[in-house]
């Protein structure tokens, strides 16, 4: 017999929409460096400054588990090549400032809080993601034990760290906890690797079809709870 003690959530495409929010905080990043690096915006179009930002990637693969990072030293880079110089490194950090402002500010989806709030009474919540949003930030991480970033841990989802790291917060096993998340390969795979179950989230405009993998899945906040019901039955019944 089995009971769920832990839900561990993504953020990105689970609590609210992505696309939105990485547009506003890119948009902020690119006039901010319009305004002080005007030699930068003359050599680098917002395109071109993405293009510039994968092909650093490239170069540090590694980097792809450290995105502030990543985006900060790429940054860096341009602006040398754009000849800021010595500067370049404070002027990187300034900008990278203003799209991390940015990117905390993102819009729930709807039921969200509500039932995040409902759940937190009964379950241990608490939230892995590959992206630099920092739940802190907003009034809902009242609702979570913890919150782990694959920055910190320096290992992304699929891999197991982050998965790893809440059990051990929630103190139970594998299949007393749910991952709830919204990419297949990082969410649904990583969480059974693991041994854990998976509930997937299709919010975004291009969610997959629901995955075989998946034990449930939902669009709608509201359902996530007699989900969760539904699956602790059959796990109590099998
Ligand atoms: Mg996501």
């Amino acid at each position: 017999m089995s009971t769920i003690k832990l839900l561990s959530f993504d953020l990105d495409d689970t609590l609210w929409l992505s696309a939105p929010t990485i547009h506003k905080a890119e948009q902020a990043f690119y006039q901010h460096l319009q305004l002080h690096a005007p030699a930068l915006v003359a050599k680098f179009s917002p395109e071109a400054l993405r293009e510039h930002r994968l092909k650093y990637l490239r170069a540090q693969p590694n980097l792809r588990h450290h995105i502030s990072q990543w985006r900060t030293d790429s940054l860096r880079q341009a602006l040398i090549e754009s000849g800021y110089g010595k500067q370049s490194s404070e002027m990187a950090s300034a900008a990278f400032a203003v799209f991390i402002a940015a990117r905390q500010q993102v819009l729930l989806l709807e039921h969200c809080t509500t039932v995040l709030q409902e759940l937190s009474k009964n379950y241990v919540l608490i939230s892995l993601t590959n992206g630099n949003a920092d739940l802190s930030n907003l009034a809902i991480s009242n609702h979570f034990s913890a919150s782990y970033r694959a920055e910190e841990l320096g290992a992304a989802k699929p891999a197991a760290p982050l998965f790893l790291e809440a059990l051990k917060h929630a103190g139970c096993r594998p299949e007393e906890g749910i991952h709830i998340g919204d990419n297949i390969n990082d969410d649904i795979f990583g969480a059974k690797e693991v041994g854990m179950h998976a509930i997937q989230a299709r919010f975004a405009a291009d969610a997959p079809p629901p995955h075989p993998l998946a034990d449930q899945h939902f669009n709608d906040w509201r359902e996530l709870p007699a989900l969760i019901r539904q699956l602790e039955a059959k796990l109590k019944t099998s």
